[in-house]
């Protein structure tokens, strides 16, 4: 069957999706999607919200029959992909089609670390020892969704580092190892962007290790996120409490004098190491830790011990060497993560990528940045002319559902906004310090009705009206409020990342090696694709009206602002509050 019949009304898409509606973009979408897998060729495809992208790849795939993975970025979305959304595709293809979902370790019940830890001290995990009684004969035990408490999964999950693979006395039986099993004897498997990239990070170095079987396709949707997720794959995080982890996990082995010593000697770290910091300048203060929790757990020849400590010892040997690359300490959540991320790493993704399949499909909302590809393409290591490419116009009609407001930053429209605003603001701010203060104003001007995105998680804002959601890129890039409904969204200035951050300067010192301009080829690009996911929490569905509010006049003044003023081209322009309100009070009208 030709692939636009599947997205006409009246087709096979609209007998079994009752709000189906006809769109042309999303049949171009999938049309683009098919003709690029059919030929092979690697495709990048910009599809704007409200398109219908995931049918738009999902169908295609299914036509086609070939092995395909199927990779996005958050855990809900690969939910509602692989629930929702693929039994629709299976009502029309049929179950011939074998498809399954491979998530990430902490997801997977690990038998050995239950036995170890939990069973032998039941009072302890009370919770956990009933649960398990009820999941016992389950071929593939998951970790169900906020019923644990962290503690309790770190005792029946694992990492990577903590994992014996085939040596375990629990492979045969083991949850992650047997989900792995149906994944690669899959057509279509769902998974993660963390575990696809970690896979590829593998499979760069080598052909022949992997998570993931070869595939002919991988489709990427959020693909936007990839650049910045694959560097630290190709890298090494090491956590300089995962030493301790393992001795108190042992403790019976230990001298409590020397678990003493290790965990006094992280305390003293966490207080001195309080910002990021390049590696090489605290190198002194971190090495007598790792001496001395190596010579510590070196000594007990332990066999439990063993195979994670090595595994711990060739993150260090990483994070402290001197192969070329970012080296950088931070402070997270009571730990210190050492953190390396190579320069070439767009070179690693696509060795990685043609290890992992014959033709990649990246799909998101939001990848050009100067009106192209460039940076995107440059980011995962594909010239331009080696992709096929597509970027559809946005499907909302901006003219009649939107009004744009540009003005100076200045907190008095705040207090405009707080006091006249109707329905939803969701404001994004460039730092957490300006989210800090701007919380703290507006929730003088409009009390109980104001949330910072450290005050509330997303599934709590539903029912909530004439809110003010205040955030940062949390805000702007993960978060879906279509069910809560937005009416203004109020950039606090052009998305701009600070160029001081020490990942950033390494990138930017690279980019000038190579011939590049950092401004105009690295952080412009990025900027604009942070405005557009931005702007892009506005308008869900086609009844919508919002208005947006750009607090940054170099939109108009600044050369590089067209970049940014193209994004909402169509839309008119308004001048104060006062219009924006008598804008959205037509609708009631
Ligand atoms: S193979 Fe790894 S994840 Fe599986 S039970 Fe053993 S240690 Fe746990």
């Amino acid at each position: 069957m030709s692939i636009d019949n599947y997205f006409t009304s009246g087709g096979a898409l609209s007998d079994n999706l009752p709000r189906f509606r006809q769109r042309n973009a999303q049949r171009d979408a999938a049309q683009f999607i098919f003709e690029s897998m059919k030929e092979y060729q690697p495709a990048v495809l910009e599809a704007p919200t409200g398109s219908g992208k995931t049918f738009a790849y999902l169908i295609p795939a299914f036509e086609l029959g070939r092995r395909t993975i199927i990779s996005t970025k958050t855990k809900q979305l690969m939910s509602q992909i692989a629930g929702k959304d693929i039994s629709t595709v299976q009502q029309i293809f049929g179950q011939e089609k074998y498809t399954a979902v491979l998530k990430g370790r902490r997801n997977y019940f690990c038998h050995l670390r239950f036995f170890r830890f939990v069973y032998p001290n039941q009072g302890r995990f009370e919770k956990v020892a009933h649960w398990y009684e009820t999941v016992v004969y389950e071929e593939i035990i998951d970790i169900p969704i906020g019923l644990f408490s962290q503690h309790e999964i770190e005792h029946i999950t694992t990492d990577s580092w903590q994992c014996t693979g085939s040596k375990c006395e629990f492979y045969d039986i083991c949850s992650f190892y047997r989900a792995k099993e149906h994944a690669n004897s899959a057509d279509i498997v769902i998974t993660n962007h963390y575990l696809l990239m970690s896979d590829f990070a593998l499979k760069s170095e080598n052909e022949h290790a992997s998570i993931f079987d070869f595939a002919e396709h991988i489709i990427m949707d959020e693909a936007h996120s990839i650049p910045d997720i694959f560097p630290r794959f190709a890298g090494t995080e090491l956590s300089l409490k995962s030493f301790l982890k393992l001795m108190n996990e042992n403790r019976h082995v230990f001298d409590p004098r020397e678990i003493e010593i290790a965990a006094g000697m992280l305390s003293g770290l966490l207080e001195s190491i309080n910002e990021r910091r390049y590696t090489s300048e605290i190198k002194t203060d971190i090495l007598p830790y790792i001496e001395f929790v190596n010579r510590a757990i070196g000594e007990k020849n332990l066999e439990e011990m063993t195979n994670s400590h090595k595994r711990l010892l060739v993150n260090a040997e990483s994070a402290l060497g001197e192969t070329e690359g970012v080296r950088f300490t931070d402070q997270d959540r009571g730990d210190i993560l050492l953190n390396y991320i190579p320069l070439n790493a767009a070179d690693k993704l696509r060795e990685g990528l043609k290890n992992a399949c014959l033709s990649p499909v990246f799909v998101s909302a939001t990848l050009s940045g100067k009106g192209n590809f460039d940076y995107f393409l440059s980011e995962t290591g594909f010239e331009t002319d080696e992709v096929k490419k597509l970027s559809l116009d946005p499907v909302f009609d901006m003219v009649r559902q939107g009004r744009l407001l540009v003005s100076d930053s200045d907190d008095s429209i705040y207090e405009e906004l707080a006091e006249k605003a109707k329905g939803t603001v969701l404001i994004i701010c460039n730092s957490v310090g300006r989210m800090t203060k701007l919380t703290k104003l507006l929730k003088k001007l409009r009390p109980g009705k104001v949330y910072s995105q450290r005050d509330i998680d997303i599934k709590d804002t539903e029912g909530l009206t004439d809110t003010i959601f205040v955030g940062c890129a949390v805000f702007r890039e993960g978060m879906d409020f279509a069910h809560t409904g937005i009416s203004y969204v109020v950039l606090d200035k052009l998305p701009f990342e600070y160029p001081d951050d020490l990942v950033l300067k390494e990138h930017a010192e690279n980019i000038k090696k190579n011939g590049q301009e950092p401004f105009m080829d690295y952080f412009l690009p990025r900027a604009v694709i942070y405005y557009r996911q931005a702007v892009g929490r506005l308008l869900r569905h086609e009844d919508d009206k919002g208005v947006w509010i750009i607090l940054d006049k170099r939109l108009d003044t600044k050369n590089y602002g067209k970049y940014f003023s193209s994004v909402l081209k169509d839309v008119p322009r308004i001048d104060s509050i006062d219009e924006a309100t008598a804008f959205l009070e037509e609708k009631h009208a």
